[in-house]
């Protein structure tokens, strides 16, 4: 049987030729709509439901990926829908990069639901079951160079995630040779701010990622985020963003 991670190497090779925008990463080949232009499509989660369980509940995942993230995929259409027909020719990843000359009628719009659609899609595939994981090897090494160690890192990218005011994303990025955290506000991405700060891991804090299980209390969903996090993606995002760089 073939793993994600087979199937992901084996579009990599597919698509080994083709030009990449700096952060369109080749892991994200098979999952990612970076590169996919209009109308776009709600792509599957890639594991059950309660694959997160206890830590993030199947019930939130469920609504959160079904009924937020297609949300986002109708409405991100809908404003495409009216637009001229050479902006429904750019990718995701150009749309967001080129806010700025997105029409102005539909510019917020697809800022706030591109920009969803962008971020659901790469959080899931950040999430796994990893009871107490931790990044190794070349990225593990980079998180102790830039945060001093893990421990530290953890403490200041919770706080990050604890201190975004109402709804938004704190992010782990690489730019510029140096990791760093960073937050968002709503849905934005960090790569609409800079191209070459290619997000690595995020932790998404508005209410709906969180309500139904830890309702007002933040700190316990980030505490418990530690413990589903996808660290070979992390790794292998990073080792693409190193090389690209
Ligand atoms: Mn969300």
């Amino acid at each position: 049987m073939m793993t994600r991670r087979d199937a992901i190497r084996t579009v990599t090779l597919a698509a080994g030729t083709l030009a990449l925008a700096p952060s369109l990463l080749r892991a994200e080949q098979s999952s990612m709509p970076a590169s996919l232009t209009y109308p776009f499509k709600l792509p599957g989660l890639g594991y059950p439901y309660d694959a997160l369980e206890p830590y993030i509940d199947a019930q939130t995942m469920q609504i959160h990926h079904d009924k937020h993230q297609g949300a986002y995929v109708e409405n991100l259409n809908k404003a495409l829908a009216s637009a001229d027909p050479q902006y429904q020719k750019w990718t995701l990843q150009e749309l967001l990069t080129k806010l700025d000359e997105v029409p102005e009628n539909i510019r917020t719009m697809v800022r706030n639901h591109g920009g969803g659609h962008y971020n659901h899609s790469l959080f899931w595939l950040m999430l796994k079951k990893n009871e107490n994981g931790k990044p190794t090897g070349d990225l593990a090494n980079a998180i102790d160079k830039a945060f001093g160690s893990y421990p530290a890192f953890q403490q200041k990218f919770s706080e990050a995630a604890a201190r975004v005011f109402g709804s938004g994303w704190a992010w782990l990025v690489y730019g510029d040779g140096n990791l760093e955290i960073s937050s968002t506000p709503n849905q934005d991405n960090p790569i609409s701010k800079n191209e070459k700060e290619i997000p690595l891991l995020g932790i998404d804090v508005w209410e709906h990622a969180y309500y139904l299980k830890y309702q007002y209390r933040r700190p316990e969903y980030i505490k418990a985020f530690w413990n589903a996090i996808n660290w070979d993606f992390v790794a292998e995002r990073y080792a693409e963003a190193t090389k690209t760089a």
